[in-house]
């Protein structure tokens, strides 16, 4: 059952009164209104329900927890995975005149203690704290001696090993959650989609939670999706860009090559550049500045860009590639028309992307076997100690990317020990691992599945997003907009007339569902085509062409199958569809596809290890010895905190860093594998490690 969200479940109660609670959003916050949906939730906040809000970034959730915590009275605790996150919000609410403490790694020992008996003597409006501090013994026993009044869980994705900077640390918090009871418990987050919802409850046992999932419709957005081979996409891009009024733009490639590349076409035609992790950190700040005060007009990008950002004028982004997730994808999409006026977003994609992206999956998860085989290995010399990481991948004669990365799963998922240094002995109480690994690899492949059905879909893209986003509530209204709702105003796509084969088709389609069923799409294929006659590509472009022009109704739809979703199509009749005289000459037009992956195309375009984003092999000498001071200093780091070398850092990516050398935290988050986990723990040594450089 998806998720479902409440609107109207808590009308003004008595107390407190619409009037009061405005007032007190004015006298403390200063705003003179509420946004959509907070005065609802803080609602909620106030009469004690626990709650699960996912709203986007910018909505305002910080408020929906502050200003229950303040008619609530007693001390709020917060709880924030990043110390800058944390930072900002004590600062704001200090200004405000409130009574705010923070306990997290970056303060004093004196500090802390402070914080500590402030809390407990009640003196505290708001204490946040960081997530590492539950590991310390007694630490909850400590907060649980004074109940909070609240508990809000900011960035609360963190908590499920679904959210994509996963925090073992917070996910420990379930577990000491009756402690602070009976506060009602607040989980916030802007990028949950109903999997990532379920586990964020399930985490915390919020059996009675009230979800509010809120605020993903943008309807200013004109969202297209097209298909164009990969060789023609700069070009089409070029076009579609040479309009002024469609600039400013950000164009997302996929990586530093086609960057590059593409931004160098575009140059010679308008203002444009590149940015992205291969550049240094004072050219990626020119090329961001430059874009913001309007002398660049486009900016081509790879997935770094945006960390911060906020430029309102951007009127089209362009995709030149399928994104991994459907989050990343909407965040990016996000960035055009800030300022809510008409914007559009084009999105190319051809099958060659998916399997670009099974290639990266299939790095980053690399098979069990391979976590297999180095377990193995440490099982069969389990009475001799420890070995070390070099030694065992020598006897192994694996290679060495593989390697590192099958080590690094099996530490994360607990089947072995590393020590600071690198030495790796088998974990005893090891079990489950292999599920836990399979099921993490299994949802990265089903994100996958899920971009690649939204672009291959059907529906309305923005109902289709919000859909995603699990408001289930605000998914059935069409944009409008989008080209499925309103292709003849597209600009990406074109169209054709149909074929008589097609023609055929689309009548036998509409034969078939005149009985008033709705088949999955694959059976409808098979009950008209038993030999496949008609390709399914062309089947299913034929079925679109019905859809777009309003006469059949295809629905998403899912079931369970050995524990796992597996998602289909169901094809019915609209009423129009219903109401079509038989033999009625049909006025179809089908979506021109550029891209027909031959088998030789396929073999062409087949990914091959460039694609891969490896670091530079060669270090300046300057870099070699940078790279040398962060290796001493990752071990320093590795010993201090008890975790493997590796883990800090891997190879590649202290070598990436070395390279470029980023002497600030954005420049440093631009680097492939550095979290907002790492950028928070290591990112201020590092950056002081590459100034002093
Ligand atoms: P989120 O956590 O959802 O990303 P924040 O809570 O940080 O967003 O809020 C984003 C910005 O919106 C902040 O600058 C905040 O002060 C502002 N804001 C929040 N609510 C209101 C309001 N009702 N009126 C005006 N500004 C608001
Ligand atoms: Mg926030």
């Amino acid at each position: 059952m998806p998720p479902s969200s409440r609107p109207s479940l808590f009308p003004p109660a008595p107390s407190p009164d619409t009037g009061s609670l405005s007032d007190l959003l004015a006298r403390t916050f200063g705003f003179p209104a509420f946004r959509a949906n907070q005065e609802e939730v803080c609602r909620a906040a106030i009469s004690g329900h626990d709650l699960l809000l996912v709203m986007p970034t910018g909505a305002g959730k910080s408020l929906c927890y502050q200003l229950p915590a303040i008619a609530r009275g007693g001390t709020a605790l917060v709880i924030s995975p990043l110390i800058a996150l944390m930072d900002d919000q004590a600062a704001k609410l200090s200004a405000r005149g409130l009574s705010v403490a923070r306990i997290h790694s970056g303060l004093d020992r004196q500090t802390s203690r402070q914080a500590c008996m402030d809390y407990l003597n009640g003196s505290l409006q708001f204490l946040f704290i960081a997530p590492e501090r539950l590991r310390v013994p007694g630490f909850a026993a400590m907060l649980g001696k004074r109940k909070p009044s609240l508990v809000a869980i900011d960035e609360a994705h963190c908590i499920s090993q679904w959210g994509h900077d996963f925090r073992p640390d917070y996910r420990m918090f379930g577990q000491h959650l009756h402690l602070l009871r009976p506060a009602p418990v607040l989980a916030l987050t802007a990028t949950a989609t109903p999997v990532v919802q379920k586990d964020i409850l399930a985490q915390l046992a919020l059996n009675d939670a009230v979800r509010f999932i809120h605020g993903f419709r943008r309807d200013n957005l004109a969202i297209e999706v097209v298909e164009v081979p990969k060789p023609l996409r700069t070009e089409r891009a070029l076009d579609l860009l040479r309009d002024p009024a469609r600039r400013p733009a950000i164009v997302y490639a996929p990586t530093r090559k086609d960057a590059d590349e593409t931004a160098a076409t575009f140059a010679a035609h308008f203002p444009a550049a590149a940015y992205h992790a291969g550049l240094d950190a004072d050219q990626r700040e020119r090329v961001q500045g430059r874009f913001l005060d309007g002398a660049l007009e486009v900016v081509v990008a790879t997935i770094a860009f945006g960390m911060g950002i906020d430029k309102a004028d951007v009127r089209t982004v362009i995709h030149t590639a399928l994104p991994a997730s459907l989050e990343a994808y909407y965040q990016e999409i996000g960035r055009a028309g800030r300022d809510s006026l008409p914007s559009r977003t084009i999105l190319m994609h051809s099958y060659a992307d998916r399997r670009t992206h099974e290639f990266f999956l299939e790095r980053d998860y690399p098979a069990l076997d391979e976590l297999e085989r180095i377990h193995k290995a440490l099982a069969r010399r389990s009475g001799d100690g420890p070995i070390a990481r070099d030694e065992l991948q020598a006897a192994l004669r694996m290679d060495a990317e593989i390697f590192e990365k099958a080590l690094e799963k099996l530490y994360i998922h607990a089947a072995v020990n590393v020590t600071y240094d690198d030495r790796i002995s088998l974990s005893p109480e090891a079990n489950g691992w292999r599920r836990t690994y399979r099921s993490q690899a299994d949802y990265r492949r089903q994100q996958l599945d899920l971009v690649g059905r939204y672009a291959q879909g059907h529906a309305c893209r923005m109902a289709s997003l919000v859909a995603h986003f699990g408001d289930t509530a605000d998914s059935r209204r069409h944009c409008g907009h989008c080209d499925v709702c309103s292709p003849e105003r597209a600009i990406a796509q074109s169209f054709r007339g149909l074929t008589t084969q097609e023609e055929h088709a689309a009548r036998g389609i509409l034969k078939s569902l005149r009985s008033g069923s709705s088949p999955s799409t694959g059976r409808l294929y098979k009950e008209l085509y038993p030999r496949e006659d008609l390709s399914r590509n062309d089947f299913d472009a034929v079925l679109a062409a019905l859809a777009t022009a309003g006469l059949v109704f295809i629905e998403e739809a899912s079931f369970e199958k050995d524990g796992k979703p597996v998602n289909y199509r169901k094809a019915a009749l609209t009423r129009e569809g219903e109401e079509l005289v038989e033999g009625a000459p049909l006025d179809l037009s089908l979506r021109e596809r550029s891209t027909r992956d031959t088998p030789k195309q396929r073999k062409v375009e087949k990914p091959s290890r460039n694609i891969q984003e490896k670091p530079p092999i060669t270090l300046s000498p300057q870099g070699a010895a940078l790279e040398q001071r962060l290796k001493e200093w990752r071990l320093t780091i590795a010993k201090k905190d008890g975790k493997p070398a590796f883990f800090v850092f891997g190879d590649s990516v202290l070598r990436s860093i070395a390279y470029t050398r980023p002497t600030n935290l954005t420049a440093l988050a631009a680097i492939h594998g550095v979290g907002a986990a790492k950028l928070e723990r290591y990112g201020a040594d590092v950056c002081r490690l590459c100034a002093e450089n």
